[in-house]
């Protein structure tokens, strides 16, 4: 697997992680779990904007590794397309350009001509399986092959939703096979829409001891397990948000992390992109919030520098030769659900976060 690629970019600058959350919730798909809600929600997108955050970010004196979040498919938008080309074929600080995509779209029409137009060294992209709407996982999994092809970082995303996981093992196989690696998101929130689902449970908390032993196994990073499935208290920990990471709003406001931002944390703002410089923090961030369930800002905290290798697909790191599994599952705080063990004080506390969560979660999948 050649995942394993260093960040690089002009050596000399300081590495930044960056998350653009441009809101355009349209979609080729309707899954019945969707909880973009793409169908309801006002499409708040603006090209122009767009393009001049991009601008701007690409002007950082960074090495920046860039996430788009799109909330919706991106290949229903030719124009967001055309500025991810623009980003991987011209020079700028943006070393790496990663975005999510449930690669419904036709290869003919839509992705192999977006591929054939773009420098692909810079390009990475999340393939978000489905698997309980689209018809043909096979067409999917080639799609992922001809993307590894073509020299994009590839990741297969997948959601561990409980009734799913048997499936996870083969889908494992397939990736394995195909060189990419399958990047997992725990199910937050409750389950509703699909078949034999039981709404009343909440997860990551209502996974059986049954199927967290299955999950473990699968799951793509200690890390990411740490944090997804386990739900490892963040808050206290040390954070590169607002310093080596930071969260791009559609208007071009920017604050450490999107957590910080809907949570009002006082002084998180740096500042707006388009109309002045960004203060960043000189130090790192001390976590303020109990738990980060977001995969895409999750990674910002230090623990990941002390044990993982970065690439320049913000979603992708790989453990550093030499550490053995064991020692990357310590150094993260108990779980919340074991520090907030009466249920009913874990639902008054986490009663709204956790369909907020729900929500960000899926705009890093879909
Ligand atoms: S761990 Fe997550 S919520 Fe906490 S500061 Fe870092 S990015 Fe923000
Ligand atoms: S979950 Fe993602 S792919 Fe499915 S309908 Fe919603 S936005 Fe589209």
């Amino acid at each position: 697997m050649d995942v394993n690629i260093l960040p690089s970019g002009d050596e000399q600058l300081p590495y930044l992680g960056v998350r653009h959350q441009i809101g355009y919730r349209r979609c080729n798909l309707n899954c019945p779990y969707c909880i973009s809600k793409w169908r309801e929600r006002e499409l708040t997108f603006d090209l122009d904007t767009f393009q001049k955050i991009i601008g701007r970010i690409g002007e950082l004196p960074y090495r920046v590794c860039l996430r788009i979040g799109v909330e919706g498919e991106i290949f229903t938008s030719p124009e967001i397309l055309r500025v991810v080309t623009d980003i991987c074929n011209r020079d700028s600080s943006i070393f790496g350009v990663s975005f999510s995509t449930n690669l419904h779209a036709s290869w003919e029409q839509s992705i192999g001509p977006f591929i054939e137009s773009a420098n692909t060294a810079k390009l990475g992209i999340g393939c978000t399986l489905h698997d309980t709407v689209i018809k043909d996982v096979d067409l999917f999994f080639e799609k992922v092959a001809r993307l590894k092809q073509s020299g994009v970082m590839v990741y297969v995303g997948y959601v561990a939703l409980p009734e799913r996981i048997g499936f996870i093992r083969e889908y494992e196989r397939r990736c394995e096979r195909l060189g990419v690696p399958l990047v997992m998101n725990a199910l937050v929130g409750s389950l509703k829409g699909l078949e034999g689902a039981d709404p009343k449970r909440t997860y990551p908390r209502d996974y059986t001891a049954e199927e967290l032993g299955e999950l473990r196994e699968l799951w793509d990073t200690p890390h990411s397990y740490k944090l997804l499935v386990e739900a490892a208290r963040t808050r206290g920990m040390a954070c590169s948000a607002g310093k080596n990471y930071i969260y791009v709003d559609r208007n071009g406001d920017v604050y450490p992390c999107s957590a910080m931002k809907k949570k009002l944390i006082r002084e998180p703002f740096m500042g707006n992109i388009l109309q002045g410089p960004i203060r960043f923090r000189t130090d790192d961030t001390v976590c303020p919030i109990d738990v980060c369930w977001c995969g895409n800002e999750n990674q910002a905290l230090r623990i990941v520098d002390r044990y993982y290798n970065r690439t320049r697909t913000l979603r992708i790191f790989t453990p550093r030769e030499g550490i053995p599994e064991d020692k990357l599952y310590q150094g993260y705080n108990r779980s919340a659900f074991a520090f907030f063990s009466s249920r009913v004080r874990m639902d008054e506390r986490y009663g709204r976060a956790l369909s907020r969560v729900r929500r960000i979660l899926l705009e890093n999948v879909s």
